[in-house]
């Protein structure tokens, strides 16, 4: 097994015990994208080895050893573009580090590269970017999901060691399922926004994905915390989220809503569901069947808001700023050709949609009424957690699905979401980890946590984690096993 198959934690112990060399990490690392990545196409700029070598050995000291992350392309990056798969963005570079990327740094981190997404982070198969698409590892001819698709192939791939991705309504998660690895969406406020350009700020969260559910935990330990540069984040005391991990998840309650169960979902799926409740009881979980009753208000809810937010904070790419400027003798011209040439379908969708939904005579009709169902589906999930500690569910619907299947029909794209937008509407914890195959693919398990419940999410994904091991992600290309192996707890 190659060094760049290892978790983060494995790698630092071996870096430690003098076992391994970061030299032969950054090795394995460029022989996966040498060999890889011309098929899968994770990353729209990579860095140059001998120079990130040089970086790394001269963070041999701190805690992450030099060790490379792959980075989201709409998270500000000193040295590399940020394009967020825009053409509008095509050669930006920041002059600052967004707050998660400087603490990574901080902690001894390299930047190995940025990935791919939709763009603007709008979608959720990478169909978006204006590059390029990206392909799953697991089948080529499939969709990484999104939008942070670059960073959950490269990880699957191996062609990443762990990525920071953003997620507004799903972005780290179904990915993250899609692909066969682990994503966490933080509580809204945890991760500092600063350096992330802003889709929809009220929903928008940077998070880890990572090989294992205890590289979650020390990712988001390193990137969490209180910031005075954005004004939305929360001071949870720096907490360390490794520590616990290992506490298992005795006497637990975990809600199943019987609403994640409805139309969609296949019979193979469901047969996933029901192994997924036997590992929870094995582990001394007590499963109840819970209601959410306004989930399936999510999607338009979720998308109201999240197209107002986005026709908001789009407003400032306007072609004066920011790299792109379309020649014309007016300033109008100069807007709004440097708006038709910069930005691609999906995204004048978003800004369309978002502009007539904040209209002053519908604003009450469409965005007030979005903004007050937001606030029941928040209730929703209160009284919920009055009962279970937890929520589980599917991630998404179905494995991943083909390239262009879904892009000529935005509404089916959407309906991708059905499962992560409600807990990003409430600002909710959710991490979606490995939960086994359907039709031969990954399919992941969403476990949702109260307001600042990270730490009992992690804990609990963690026990999952070690008592259901799903067979070793296969070579791109490869044979399409059905095979899945579980080890006892
Ligand atoms: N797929 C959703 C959308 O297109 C979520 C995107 C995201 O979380 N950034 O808006």
């Amino acid at each position: 097994m190659g060094l760049n198959e290892r978790p983060l934690h494995e790698l630092i112990g071996l870096l430690e015990g003098g076992e391994a060399s970061i030299e032969e990490v950054i090795q394995d690392l460029y022989s996966a994208l040498e060999e890889k990545e011309t098929s899968i196409r994770a990353y729209l700029e990579l860095a140059d080895q001998e120079e990130l070598l040089a970086q790394a050995k001269a963070n041999a000291g701190k805690p992450l050893r030099g060790l490379p992350i792959a980075v989201k392309d709409n998270i500000s990056t000193v040295g590399f573009r940020t394009t967020c798969g825009s053409r509008f963005l095509e050669r930006f570079r920041p002059i600052y580090d967004a707050t998660a990327i400087a603490r990574l740094k901080a902690a001894g981190a390299t930047i190995l590269g940025k990935t791919n997404m939709d763009e603007f982070a709008m979608g959720s198969s990478c169909e978006n970017s204006a590059f390029f698409p990206t392909r799953n590892s697991h089948d080529l001819e499939r969709v990484p999901g999104g939008s942070s698709g670059g960073s959950a192939a490269a990880v699957a791939a191996h062609e990443a060691l762990a990525a920071l991705g953003s997620d507004t309504g799903g972005s780290i998660r179904q990915p993250a399922a899609l692909c066969g690895v682990v994503g966490l969406k933080p509580t809204y406020g945890l991760v500092s926004r600063y350096g992330l350009v802003a889709f929809a700020s009220s929903l928008d969260q940077i998070g880890p994905i990572t090989k294992d559910v205890q590289d979650a935990a020390l990712l988001l330990s390193l990137i969490s915390g209180w910031d005075p540069q954005d004004s939305t984040s929360l001071d949870n005391g720096n907490v360390d989220y490794t520590r616990g991990l290992g506490e298992g998840i005795l006497g637990f309650r975990i809600g199943l809503p019987r609403e994640y169960l409805a139309e969609g979902l296949s019979e193979e799926a469901l047969a996933r569901v029901e192994e997924w409740k036997a590992i929870f009881t094995e582990l001394g979980a007590e499963l109840r069947e819970i209601s959410l009753p306004h989930t399936e208000y999510a999607i338009p809810t979720y998308y109201l808001i999240a197209s107002a937010e986005a026709s908001a904070n789009l407003a400032r790419f306007d072609g004066v700023r920011y790299t792109m400027r379309a020649n014309d003798e007016t300033l109008e011209g100069l807007y709004s050709e440097s708006r038709d040439r910069g930005f691609g379908p999906e995204v004048k969708r978003r800004i369309m949609l978002g502009t007539y939904a904040l209209a002053a005579g519908y604003y009450e009709e469409w965005y007030g009424k979005a903004q007050r169902v937001r606030r029941l589906i928040k209730e929703d999930f209160d009284r919920a957690f009055q009962e279970v500690e937890l929520i589980i569910g599917p991630t998404s619907p179905t494995p991943a699905f083909k390239l262009g299947e879904r892009i000529a029909d935005p509404l089916q794209m959407y309906l991708s979401d059905v499962y992560t937008v409600p807990a990003s509407l409430a600002g909710l914890p959710a991490i979606s980890i490995p939960g086994g195959e359907v039709e031969g693919l990954p399919f992941g398990l969403q476990l949702i946590g109260p307001h600042l419940g990270e730490g009992r999410l992690l804990r609990a994904a963690y026990a999952f984690e070690r008592a259901f091991k799903p067979a070793r992600p296969r070579a791109p290309g490869g044979p399409r096993a059905r095979r899945r192996s579980r080890t006892g707890p």
